[in-house]
């Protein structure tokens, strides 16, 4: 049938792909990660954490989906350690043909008392970071014909909050990154989107949960209620799995053509 045709192909295997994914030994990086492997795609995992951990997820996605699966614990906001991750990507895998910049950081405080070492390190990591890697694999994806740069930004590459402001304007300015790569690369096979989730369950926001908490006597659940009640209507958390899934998609050929957006999955949060 035509139509089961058309879907059949518009979800291809990744397989004989290989996805850099930084930021990737936890929360949705990991799901993004894992869901490409899924999808038949070697990866190239980076980030922090314990040794023997990053070991298990490594041997793991191997197992689970007949992928191979590489580590560079490169520090992203070293652009000599980006260097050395890129090698890396090359010498094991002879390429970079999806890059998932995702590796992020958090601070927040008002103006006056933001550190400006917080500044420096959340403008080098959350935007600077996927400017060199992108630097670097762009050739080798024009030389290949086929190429997907998905940067993970935020709701906060969309709109602002208080306390916020080296994330808000590093995210702002990587989906103006995102745009001008999708502008420069359209037509060559290559597509570069921005996805912007809101409130997700990860370590990154589970210090502004804890925050919360406190005013409810340490109730957690309550807490991460009071986040979502303030900002997302759906009242509901978003999953790792959920953007995984949506980063496949977006690999996908059905998503050929979309290039250059900021794509939010946010429960609505943006909508008002
Ligand atoms: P997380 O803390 O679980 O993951 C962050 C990842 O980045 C980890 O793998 C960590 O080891 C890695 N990392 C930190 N510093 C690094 C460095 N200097 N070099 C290399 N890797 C480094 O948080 P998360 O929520 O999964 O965040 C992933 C991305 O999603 C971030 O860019 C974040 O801004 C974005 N995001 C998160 C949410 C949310 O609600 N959790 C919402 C919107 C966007």
């Amino acid at each position: 049938m035509h139509g089961e045709t058309v879907l059949h192909e518009a979800f291809p295997l990744l397989t004989s792909k290989t996805a850099l994914v930084t930021g990737s030994t936890s929360g949705i990086g990991l799901a993004i990660a894992s869901a490409l492997a899924g999808s038949g795609a070697n990866v190239m995992l980076n980030g922090f954490g314990d040794a023997s951990e990053i070991e298990t997820i490594r041997k793991n996605l191997e197992r689970a989906h007949g992928i191979r699966a590489g580590y560079n614990g490169a520090d992203l906001t070293k652009p000599e350690q980006i260097d050395e991750l890129i090698d890396a990507c090359f010498e094991t895998f002879d390429g970079i043909d999806i890059l998932i910049n995702n590796a992020g950081i958090q601070h927040t405080a008002a103006i006056e008392d933001f550190p400006p070492e917080k500044w420096d390190a959340i403008l080098a990591l959350n935007l600077s970071a996927a400017f060199h890697t992108i630097h670097r694999a762009v050739p080798h994806m024009r030389e290949r014909g086929w190429g997907r740069i998905i940067n993970t930004a935020s709701v906060h590459g969309l709109v602002a909050s208080k306390e916020k402001a080296a994330y808000v304007a590093a995210k702002h300015g990587l989906i103006g990154l995102s745009k001008v790569v999708a502008l420069e690369t359209a037509g060559a096979g290559i597509t570069c989107n921005a996805i912007c989730p809101g409130w997700t369950l990860s370590e990154l926001i589970q210090p502004q949960i804890d925050a919360r908490a406190e005013a409810f006597g340490g109730d957690i659940e309550a807490g991460g209620r009071d986040l979502l009640k303030e900002k997302q209507p759906s009242q509901q958390f978003v999953t790792t799995d959920q953007i995984g899934a949506l980063v496949v998609f977006l690999c996908s050929e059905a998503a050929a053509q979309i290039t250059g957006v900021a794509l939010p999955i946010d429960g609505g949060w943006t909508a008002q």
